[in-house]
């Protein structure tokens, strides 16, 4: 029987919800390329209920005990002391999160001697060191696609508030002032303006796709250019680098992996070339950006705004600079965790546990790696080249 050590990130402050905003939530049908969304043998969990916070337990806790496996959920994640250290050495099966990620670095994953599966309940297992996990035979699966889509209107919620400074405008009001002039000196519409989207895959392009119809010039970079059809529809311009692709925009937008040739990538080499007063907005991994850089352009002015959702390391400390600096729209990690995305990447946690205890197949868009190697969308998007 399998010990499974699950970290998600602590309960509501005041308290697990005891009603929800809504009574339901929207069922969709499939994911936009097709892929079907989770096919667990069953679920026990309402759809729109808190399950990524450790009260929720992805509701895994049913399933788990009645096959006579142990479930540990924690989010005490830092240290050797933390439950998380603790509990590892006897694991062989760890979930966790991006947005709450329990870091499994090499040191960790020597002491988690009978680990065999690591799950990411949600997308970017960045947080694993891939390099070990191959080394160690270790099978890494993610559940692609479950929060894709809200992590691009999370992207498109915050361009729009950079470029139209929503956020002083709300303080405003909630402040009980009106002053108008106050609230638009930095307010611009983004009719007409040049977005840019850094790596155009599941996120990427619907972030592409939600822009077109706000009159905006739409260009791209990839490593592979999209079909030609979409190209025209959207009106797109591809750029061969990311060099290339922020001299000609006014709003970036990123959604590339965390891997060797990202990370840093948003350096002040690159930042000085950006036109002045140009928005970023980074939901893909905090350290894609150097984190001194984008203070430095933001106090500069030479960027306008930068927002995003994620951070390095997570949590991020209270004195981390990107709190106080200038112009920034930052929220937590949240935007692909909504409570139908916690729905849906519970459900594919689920799945690729089934799987696993029945010794089947994991479906290759969750594998990562597998048997020695990258494998399924892990020898897609993280193998580097
Ligand atoms: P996809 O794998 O669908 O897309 C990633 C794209 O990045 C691919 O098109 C890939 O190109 C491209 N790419 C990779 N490396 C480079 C490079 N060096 N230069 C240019 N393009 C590159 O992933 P998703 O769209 O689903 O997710 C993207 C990232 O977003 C995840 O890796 C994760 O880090 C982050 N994410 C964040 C979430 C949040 O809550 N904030 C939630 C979900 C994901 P190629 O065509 O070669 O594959």
């Amino acid at each position: 029987m399998a010990k499974v050590l699950c970290v998600l990130y602590p309960d509501p402050t005041s308290g697990f919800p005891p009603t929800y905003a809504r009574d339901s939530v929207p069922v969709i049908e499939n994911y936009p390329n097709g892929q079907l969304l989770p096919t667990p043998e069953g679920i026990d969990f309402v759809p729109g209920e808190m399950l990524g916070s450790v009260s929720g337990e992805l509701g895994l806790r049913k399933f788990l005990e009645a096959a006579g496996h142990t479930l540990v959920v924690t989010s005490d994640k830092e240290g050797p002391d933390s439950v998380f250290e603790r509990e590892l050495p006897d694991a062989d099966i760890v979930i966790s999160q991006p947005f709450w990620p329990a870091y499994l670095t090499p040191d960790r994953l020597a002491k988690a001697e009978k680990l065999k599966l690591a799950i990411t309940a949600g997308i970017g297992s960045d947080h694993v060191d891939l390099a070990s996990a191959i080394d160690r035979g270790l099978t890494v699966a993610e559940v692609t696609y479950s929060n894709s889509i809200g992590v691009a209107e999370h992207t498109v919620m915050q361009v729009l508030a950079l470029v139209r400074d929503y956020i002083p405008q709300y303080k405003i009001v909630v402040e009980g002032g009106w002053n108008i002039a106050d609230a638009v000196k930095r307010s611009y519409d983004l009719e007409g303006m040049d977005v840019g989207v850094f790596a155009a895959g599941r996120i990427g392009r619907a972030v592409l796709e939600r822009l077109a119809p706000f009159g905006v010039r739409l260009h791209y970079t990839d490593r592979y250019r999209l079909p030609a059809e979409l190209e025209e529809s959207l009106g797109l311009t591809f750029h061969e680098d990311i060099e290339s692709l922020v001299k000609e925009i006014d709003v970036l937008t990123v959604h590339a992996p965390l891997t060797n040739e990202t990370e840093g990538l948003l350096s002040d080499e690159l930042l000085s070339t950006m036109r002045r007063g140009s928005y970023i907005v980074n939901p893909a991994r905090g350290a894609i950006a150097n984190r001194d850089a984008i203070v430095r352009t933001l106090e500069s002015g030479r960027l306008a705004g930068y927002a995003g959702d994620v951070w390095f390391p997570q949590p991020a400390p209270a004195d981390h600079p990107w709190r106080s600096m200038p112009n920034h729209g930052m929220t937590p990690h949240t935007s692909g965790t909504s409570l139908q995305s916690q729905a849906r990447y519970a459900a594919g946690t689920r799945e690729i546990l089934e799987s696993w205890f029945a010794g089947r197949d994991i479906r290759p868009e969750y594998l990562i790696v597998e048997g020695g190697g990258y494998a399924g969308t892990g020898a897609h998007s993280y193998e580097t080249r």
